[in-house]
């Protein structure tokens, strides 16, 4: 059977391989990118089903907008403008089945066969694999623990007439765990204002920082209109409802609408209208500082113990929020051989290679704090860093 052009540049997820694996109960899975299970407010949300059914069924389990539920999408402004010191309103907040489908939206909207959209390096696996679909090829920006290094980009944007768009996550980065500085979020919209290029800013983990002042989006700097930002309830809520947003300039907004049309109409009625009733009728913060307390003590573990256990040539990073840590081995060492060796152990995580696009890099790899209990943590890694002493 002869399929579309794209399928051929289409391989499966390496995490989605390893997920497999990681199914068995006694493997110890730094892995995915999970939330810890033991905090979803399941309470909360069979009330909350309830009383959406009793007083608004009728609304809840019929089509919808597009745009999606309004009083979500003002609340969804209103939270942004308040953390991340932007100034939308609803107009701007289009509801997407998870800040996934964003990113395939965004893709839509902006990218065509060889376009080329900067990234961090290394960045966001399944953003990789939806700019891909639609025939992207990536400039990788080397970045720091700041952010990306604003003098490669200018220059990147000065000489390169075939970049379309970039795309970043600056806080509590997946896969590095690194945030930007304050004054590269305001150099890159400024860059993105003079050269007019779009940003896709990528903002699944910016609620989740345990440690440290929170900081503006770059969305906040824009003055020109080509900065839009993604955000999800995925993992401060539930990723299992699938719901997220993209805000962006209202003209965008409007583009983003009507390709969300030929996707799917719009995003589950229920599910949107459930959270917006969550969100009246409980206590976000107080469910969010809980959930930053149990990962604040769970990377605190991870990074202990690696400093412990890890071989001194090893290094790491040690994330202010978000889910996850970034360890590099020394260049002449292969993570996937050390995942082979790890998993004859019931160990898993994600080798660093598939985070960048061009490809190298085979000497890091990925640490997931978020999902597993401080017991595992701690046995994984100290075994972990006995197969590397071992092998590196
Ligand atoms: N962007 C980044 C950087 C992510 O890490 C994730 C989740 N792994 C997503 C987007 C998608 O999350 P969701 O669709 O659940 O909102």
């Amino acid at each position: 059977m002869k399929l579309a052009k794209r399928m051929s540049q289409l391989k499966a997820s390496e995490i989605r391989e390893i997920l497999k694996i990681t199914e068995r109960p006694e493997v110890i899975s730094f892995a995915g990118g999970l939330p810890a299970p033991e905090l979803f407010p399941i309470e909360e949300i069979k009330h909350i089903n309830n009383l959406v059914l009793d007083e608004e069924g009728d609304k809840a389990l019929q089509y919808t907008t597009t745009e999606g539920y309004q009083p979500l999408r003002n609340w969804i402004a209103n939270r942004m403008n308040l953390r991340l010191g932007t100034k939308f309103d609803e107009d701007n907040i289009l509801i997407t089945h998870g800040s996934q489908q964003a990113l395939d939206l965004a893709g839509k909207v902006f990218i065509d066969e060889d376009d080329i959209v900067v990234c961090e390096c290394p960045t966001y696996l399944a953003a990789i694999s939806a700019f891909k679909m639609f025939g992207a090829k990536f400039l990788e920006i080397p970045c720091d623990d700041d952010g990306m290094d604003m003098n490669a980009l200018e220059e990147a944007l000065k000489t390169n007439d075939r970049i379309k768009c970039m795309y970043v996550i600056p806080d509590f980065q997946n896969p590095t765990g690194r945030t930007w500085s304050l004054e590269r979020r305001k150099k890159i919209a400024a860059l993105s204002n003079q050269y007019q290029i779009p940003i896709i800013e990528d903002n699944p983990y910016g609620e989740l920082r345990f440690e440290g002042e929170f900081l503006p989006s770059i969305a906040s700097f824009d003055k020109e209109g080509y900065c839009m930002c993604t955000g999800t309830f995925s993992k401060t809520y539930c990723p299992g409802y699938r719901i997220g947003w993209i805000a962006a300039p209202k003209e965008i907004t409007r583009q983003f609408v009507l390709v969300k049309q030929g996707s799917d109409l719009q995003c589950n009625t229920m599910s949107q209208i459930a959270i917006a009733k969550y969100l009246e009728h409980y206590d976000y913060d107080k469910h969010i500082s809980k959930i930053r307390k149990v990962y604040l003590n769970r990377r605190n573990l991870a990074v202990e113990t690696m400093e412990q256990y890890f071989p001194k040539s090893v290094v790491f990073t040690r994330p202010q929020g978000g889910l996850f840590a970034w360890v590099e081995l020394p260049e002449h060492c292969n993570a996937r051989d050390i995942l082979v060796k790890s998993l004859e152990q019931n160990i898993a995580f994600v080798p660093g290679g598939s985070f960048f696009p061009n490809g190298g890099h085979e000497n890091t790899f990925r640490i997931n704090f978020s999902n597993m209990d401080e017991e595992r943590i701690v046995d994984g890694l100290q075994r972990l860093g006995k197969i590397l002493k071992e092998n590196i």
